[in-house]
């Protein structure tokens, strides 16, 4: 028995849902044909109150085409300094839309109104045009932390001001969803666009959905060709992300109290320094020095726990529907014995 938590991607399909994607009726989607995969862009683009969808294979492309979309080449996007689209996309920003990331120190992950207010660029030959606004909810370099709808209003308030599009990276939106102050009709209000993954804690194999107005999808279709991201038999694939919508989506509260049950052990450790507030699916914790953390990532692996580290000192667990509550007792016995 092997527990994973080096991410929740890792999550393999169950028996169920092989059966939906297999019983899935296909047409070729680049010709807009294919009724399960219209099926899926338009259930959650009515779920979140927007007007059209987009079935992307990655999260990665749903973000970057975003980006693309609301931005032009010398523009610059507003992100949190450890956001996934600035640190984990391949430097896709500059690659991909031509624009510049203008990065705001984060507080886990977070940025506030008044952080973004002072960096929009004013009208000056010297500056880069502000072009776009991102955040990321839940926060996955900030431990899954999750914006308030009173700090998302705020955000949105000061956008609408300025003329910029906001987009979310809502990798993990589900996860937000289960314990946030807000529904997916006021992130819909909210956002110009949003990028939904299904293959995270939801359980699919692939994909991610792009949301936002008939105008931006139209767009991000072009982009979504460009970049080699039109699919043709695809419905196997949104048939899955269907039914992780219907049969995963409650389960993410388990894992966010198996995060809470181990954060409290971790807590009785003495090796361990700090750690993030665990809110959803994800602890980012600090170990005493870099022996130490890498002397627990080896013990726990040998006991076949995987864990990733995501600095020299410190490491992540992260939770996922295939991990079982026995998994979790096995990882609380594993971190009480571990004495460095
Ligand atoms: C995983 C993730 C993505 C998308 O990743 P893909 O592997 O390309 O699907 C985007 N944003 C965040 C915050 C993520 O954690």
């Amino acid at each position: 028995m092997i527990i994973d938590l080096r991410s929740d991607t890792v999550t393999k399909p169950t028996s169920g849902m092989l059966q939906a994607m297999m019983a899935a009726t296909v047409g070729d989607d680049v010709y807009g044909e294919d009724t399960t995969v219209n099926a899926l862009e338009q259930q959650l683009a009515n779920d979140f109150g927007m007007e059209a969808g987009l079935f992307c294979p990655t999260g990665t492309m749903t973000n970057q085409i975003a980006i693309r979309v609301h931005t032009r080449p010398a523009t610059e996007v507003i992100c949190a300094d450890n956001a996934h689209i600035f640190k984990y996309e391949g430097g896709g920003i500059a690659a991909n839309a031509g624009a510049q990331a203008r990065l705001v120190a984060s507080t886990y992950g977070k940025i506030s109104a008044s952080q973004i207010a002072e960096v929009i660029n004013a009208e000056d030959v010297h500056f880069a045009r502000t072009a776009l606004v991102c955040l990321e909810n839940t926060s996955n370099r900030g431990g899954g932390s999750i914006y308030s709808l009173a700090e998302l209003n705020e955000i949105a308030n000061l956008c609408k001001q300025h003329k910029l599009p906001l987009h979310l990276d809502g990798a993990r939106i589900y996860n937000a969803l289960a314990e946030g102050d807000y529904t997916s009709k006021h992130l819909g209000n909210i956002f110009n666009s949003i990028s939904v993954c299904l293959s995270k804690g939801l359980g699919a194999p692939v994909g991610s959905v792009l949301l936002g107005s008939k105008e931006i999808i139209h767009e991000a279709k072009r982009m979504r060709k460009l970049m080699g991201g039109g699919m043709r038999q695809a419905g196997y694939l949104a048939a899955a992300g269907i039914y992780a919508l219907k049969h995963n989506v409650a389960g993410l509260k388990h894992d966010h109290q198996h995060a809470k049950q181990v954060a409290d052990v971790l807590c009785n450790n003495n090796l361990v320094v700090s750690m993030m507030p665990v809110v959803t699916n994800i602890i980012i914790f600090k170990l005493k020095d870099a022996n130490t953390a890498d002397a627990l990532q080896q013990q726990l692996k040998q006991q076949h726990i995987l864990a990733n580290k995501v600095s020299t000192t410190e490491l992540r667990f992260v939770f996922h529907l295939d991990v079982t509550p026995t998994m979790v007792n096995k990882l609380c016995s594993a971190i009480e014995a571990f004495k460095g």
